[in-house]
């Protein structure tokens, strides 16, 4: 059972205290201004997991500068970006996704009640947004080999050591710079 990770509350429960410990440096971190930053989380309402598995209050981590009132979005393992899917799911059902016949795409998009074209949308990200982005760039040269481009993230997922549970993490990790936001306003 492939996308079991997917349904595993305890698996949850660690992301949730990886972006703690996230937050937690972005906002000792300060504000480059020098001041203090204030906590202004916000709700999320993941797709694709049930709420007795990820949790009925779920809330995205962000600061905003007691001065100059500056928003900070620590990085994230639990959320890539806007998507309102967790980011697990997207690493993890589209490298699952990548080269499978369409019946099985079909039932993984069932299981996951990730639809096939948000699939095929996210395949897209990985082999050209994400590979073009200044993070891949530098973080790319710490695999040797590099991961095929062709076959991320799954590739991805294969250079990292342990069980499907630290691969996915690790890699969570690396992408988690790509939900930062430090904007004004
Ligand atoms: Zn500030």
């Amino acid at each position: 059972m492939c996308h079991a990770i997917l349904q595993d509350k305890s698996f949850y429960e660690l992301l949730s205290r990886i972006d703690d410990e996230l937050a937690e440096e972005a906002r000792a971190g300060g504000c480059r201004c020098g001041a203090r930053l204030h906590s202004a989380r916000y709700p999320r309402k993941p797709r694709g997991v049930r709420r007795e598995v990820i949790g009925a209050d779920v809330r995205r981590a962000s600061f905003c500068c007691e001065a100059c009132r500056q928003r900070r979005t620590p990085k994230s393992v639990r959320f890539l970006g806007r998507r309102v899917y967790p980011g697990a799911v997207v690493v993890l059902a589209t490298a699952l996704a990548h080269g499978f016949n369409g019946r099985r795409l079909e039932c993984l998009g069932e299981l996951l009640a990730v639809p096939a074209r948000t699939l095929t949308r996210w395949r897209q990200w990985w082999l050209t947004e994400f590979v073009a982005t200044p993070l891949w760039s530098q973080e790319q040269g710490r695999f040797m080999p590099p991961p095929v481009i062709d076959e991320l993230p799954g590739s991805l997922l294969d250079r990292f050591d342990g069980d499907a549970s630290a691969r996915l993490v690790s890699a969570l990790r690396l992408v988690s710079p790509l939900s930062t936001v430090s904007e004004g306003g």
